[in-house]
């Protein structure tokens, strides 16, 4: 009986995180001086500046049109990590300085347009999602470039190029008119990582509602290595917006709701993958307060949710189960493109982790390129590929060895994962390997 509850709960977390998927492949960024150090000063002002745009195409081919520039308030990243060296995301922008030609901020990222490329809704109609990067103001006129993936070779290839005149009188400034609480202040903006938590589906009555869950959400995140010891290097605000409806639109029954990001289930006919496609709305919310990170807090009780690297990530705040642990999880998919370490039951071929290239995410290997991964955490006397043995699933974490378990990333074969329990598995603690990652970006981001 136990063991049958077991498998109920595992494939029930399974199909809550199945949604959560990010097209993943690799590349080489060949950037053109990535290791010459900028000089803050010399090259921004304290703002952020917002470049907004519209990412269009179908399974084939993307391109980029131009929406708008916007001003908007402190810059809350650091003034020292400019140039994000990780090979990490689907997509990269950079900013390069017009008059020098040097290449003064660069940042990753993946979208919710790279997952519907890989639908087949895809394969049949052209489709437009707004979206948008930000990054700290120039001082003066600059190039934005925006790369992405090429779908064959999985090189980064550049897609858009636009050069912006920070005199353009075009050029907006964004204000907020929403309010905003502070969750938990680790310390000053520039040095740690800022979260800003968005609401959707709560009604100007249900304040109180959303302020319990943020407060629920920076207590899952505390609970869990390596975020509770580095609690002083992370900030947490939210801002405050009501909608029309209570609820979650559940477009698959038929059940709509006027809220003001308009998340949806149903996403890409996926019941539990819970998002929305209207970022530069998530964008306008977010900008109340400095941020690096976004995550949406949903007025459901229905188990769902998603995470995309230095996109946002999302969960539903009701009075589900294992609430704060999905918190955890997309948070992890969200901050740094952490891979799902588990397994789809049948799933054997994926375009998402073709057995020739090696994953981009850190706790995945498809052994092309093991170096520089989790290798020289692995001990001389553990075999590589890491035998999986009975009991490996209920047995404590500290017990387990460090070792390349075949499965993950949805596939049973051909594809490796550090160890048999994780957050990004199971919903257990961060696995060793994660767990380094997460402080390796953390130390970056907090420079
Ligand atoms: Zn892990």
């Amino acid at each position: 009986m136990k063991n049958r509850t077991n498998i109920v709960i595992l494939t029930l977390i399974v199909a809550i995180l199945c949604g959560c998927k990010s097209k993943r492949t690799i590349t080489t960024e060949k950037s053109k001086n990535p290791t010459e150090a900028v000089l803050y000063s010399d090259y921004f002002t304290n703002g952020t500046m917002r470049y907004d745009f519209y990412h269009s195409g179908d399974s084939d081919e993307e391109y980029y049109t131009f929406d708008c520039v916007k001003r908007e308030g402190a810059w809350a990243g650091s003034k020292i990590a400019l140039i994000n060296p990780f090979d990490y995301g689907e997509q990269f922008f950079r900013i390069i300085d017009a008059k020098s030609n040097k290449i003064i901020f660069k940042n990753n990222y993946c979208t919710l347009f790279n997952e519907w490329q890989t639908t087949p809704e895809a394969a049949t109609i052209h489709r437009s999602f707004p979206e948008g990067v930000i990054f700290p103001e120039p001082k003066n006129d600059f190039i934005i470039e925006i790369y992405a993936r090429n779908k064959i070779t999985k090189e980064m290839e550049k897609k858009h190029s636009h050069l912006v005149k920070v005199t353009d009188y075009n050029i907006r400034p964004y204000r907020s008119l929403y309010s905003s609480v502070e969750i938990h202040i680790g310390g000053n903006i520039e040095n740690c990582l800022d979260i800003v938590l968005l609401p959707d589906g709560f009604t100007t009555d249900e304040k109180d509602k959303f302020m319990a869950a943020c407060e629920m959400w920076c207590s899952s995140l505390f609970t869990y290595s390596p975020f509770k010891e580095n609690k002083n290097r992370i900030n947490i605000r939210a801002v405050w917006a009501a909608s029309d409806d209570s609820g979650i639109s559940e477009p698959g029954h038929g059940k709509w709701h006027n809220t003001l990001l308009n998340v949806e289930f149903f996403t890409f006919g996926s019941e539990r993958y819970q998002m929305t496609s209207e970022f530069q709305t998530v964008r306008d919310l977010a900008s109340k307060v400095p941020y690096e990170s976004i995550f949406i807090l949903t007025n459901t009780d229905k188990y769902g949710g998603g995470g995309i690297y230095n996109f946002y990530g999302l969960g539903s705040a009701g009075k589900t189960g294992r609430t704060g642990e999905v918190y955890v999880h997309e948070f992890g998919h969200s901050l740094m493109g952490l891979g799902d370490e588990y397994v789809e039951v049948g799933n054997t071929v994926s375009a998402m982790y073709p057995a020739d290239k090696e994953p981009w995410e850190a706790n995945l290997t498809t052994f092309v390129n093991f170096n520089g991964k989790w290798e020289n955490m692995i001990s001389q006397d553990t075999p590589i590929p890491t035998p999986f043995e009975e009991g490996m699933l209920t047995m404590p974490q500290e017990k387990l060895t460090i070792g390349a378990y075949e499965g993950g990333g949805y596939l049973e074969r051909g594809i490796y994962r550090p160890t048999p329990q994780c957050m990004m598995n199971q919903l257990r603690d961060f696995c060793p390997v994660c767990q380094k990652a997460i402080i390796e970006y953390l130390n970056y981001l907090c420079q």
